[in-house]
């Protein structure tokens, strides 16, 4: 994509920005002047609308006391419901399907005590063998909540080569011992895009349900999960859509499941008419927001309320466009400028099958991650050898990613890395 010679100057990423339509969201977030951020696809950047709308939540508690419940701008009682309108739109789901709550492993805890119902000889669950850790514990300790093995009962699909699952891998494992599929959306270290249309397509015609981490693709890539009949999906907001550190997550169940006793309840799960009558029988709320369990963090959701309004105006379509553009440009430029310093591409280069970030692989890596650090870029390393980049089609500007290589480039060519050990720090 990105051949001409004349693609390869600091003068042609400055063009490149110059035609960024959403170049304007840039202004709008707190970077470092100091710094290159490309850490967005772990800890997304504090927007100034994020800020205000945490600010806003924050006054009504100082003004209003407990009417904060019902009154003012954002009314608490009812801001799960509120976020869920504007997330669907990003997971393709109506706004009764999703609901905003709990965090990514909780609400995986959450979907699958309540989709996970062994019988018979259908009792596995299946997942990968390259998912975020916590998603497995969690599956684990569900298995063994039922008095199961993990090691008979959890099938994790390898992969071939370290890097991807291949779907018919995937499908091959769809047996009929199989009761449920969990599966990311884009693999954390490699950032592979599952075909979740075929995934769940294959589920489906062998009576198996499938659930998807949608960590590292919600606020990145377009979901469909109603039109393609995903069974539930689940994600953090604090990745791509800039929600603050331990910010409120997120879930989707598709409207044939409303009605199912929720596996963990609690009164916030209740219809809201019925919550405040505190009659012990539970009376679930007919949509998503039955999977709500105890009061909503506020403060912890009240950032998404700015940063989903930012969403909506700046349009996924475009955001997609603009990440596939610029994680290509940084492909390019990885391709051209470090070409024998022992770096691979370790994600896939087809757009269908790529998420948000660029998976760059070095023996050195630790190492390399500490001395961009040094010299002005956050990275985001991987143990043991993978180097994440993610350019942010919000705040990221084609000549951050140019400065980016040209950084590596001189990290690799005067051997800065050689001063640090090659091991990771304590996060991350
Ligand atoms: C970020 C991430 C998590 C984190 O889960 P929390 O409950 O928010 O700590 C889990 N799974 C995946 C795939 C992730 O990317």
């Amino acid at each position: 994509m990105f051949t001409e010679p004349y693609h390869y100057t600091r003068a042609f990423a400055e063009q490149l920005d110059g035609q960024d339509e959403l170049a304007r969201f840039r202004d709008e977030f707190y970077l470092n002047p100091d710094s290159i951020y490309m850490d967005g696809n772990s800890l997304g950047l504090l927007s100034k609308r994020a800020e205000q709308s945490l600010l806003r939540v924050v006054d009504a508690w100082k003004t209003r006391g407990i009417d904060g419940w019902t009154q003012g701008e954002h009314p608490w009682f009812y801001m799960a419901e509120q976020l869920a309108a504007l997330s669907a739109p990003l997971v393709g789901a109506a706004a009764d399907e999703v609901i905003v709550t709990g965090s990514t492993t909780t609400n995986l805890h959450q979907l699958v005590a309540t989709f996970y119902k062994p019988e018979g000889s259908r009792t596995k669950i299946v997942a990968d063998a390259l998912n975020f850790p916590s998603d497995i514990y969690a599956l684990q300790s569900q298995l063994r909540l039922h008095g199961l093995d993990p090691a008979e009962h959890l099938i994790q699909v390898q992969s071939r080569d370290g890097r991807l699952i291949e779907e018919a891998d995937i499908i091959a494992a769809m047996t009929e011992e199989v009761a449920l599929v969990i599966l990311p959306t884009v693999l954390y270290r490699s950032g592979q895009l599952l075909d979740m249309e075929r995934l769940t397509a294959e589920a489906h015609a062998r009576g198996i349900l499938i659930g998807f981490d949608g960590c590292h693709s919600v606020g990145a890539v377009q979901h469909h999960f109603s039109q393609w009949g995903v069974d539930f999906a689940y994600w953090c907001n604090y990745k791509y859509l800039n929600s603050g550190p331990g910010g409120v997550g997120g879930l989707y169940v598709n409207r044939k499941h409303f009605g199912r006793m929720p596996g963990l309840a609690g009164w916030f799960g209740s219809s809201k008419d019925k919550q405040f009558d505190m009659e012990h029988r539970f009376v679930p709320a007919a949509d998503a927001g039955a999977y709500q369990i105890g009061t909503p963090h506020i403060i912890s959701m009240a950032p998404l309320i700015g940063s989903l309004e930012m969403f909506a105006e700046a349009d996924l379509t475009r955001l997609r466009q603009k990440s596939l553009k610029i994680t290509s440009y940084m492909m390019g430029l990885i391709e051209q400028e470090l070409s024998g310093m022992g770096f691979t591409i370790g994600n896939p280069r087809d757009d269908q099958r790529r998420g948000g970030h660029v998976s760059l692989e070095h023996a050195e890596a630790a190492r390399i991650c500490k001395a961009l650090k040094e010299n002005g870029v956050v990275p985001d390393f991987r143990a043991p050898n993978i180097i994440r980049l993610a350019p942010i089609a919000l705040y990221s500007t084609y000549g951050d990613v140019w400065d980016t290589v040209q950084r590596l480039k001189t990290i690799m060519t005067d051997k800065l890395y050689e001063k640090f050990e090659n091991t990771r720090d304590v996060v991350a």
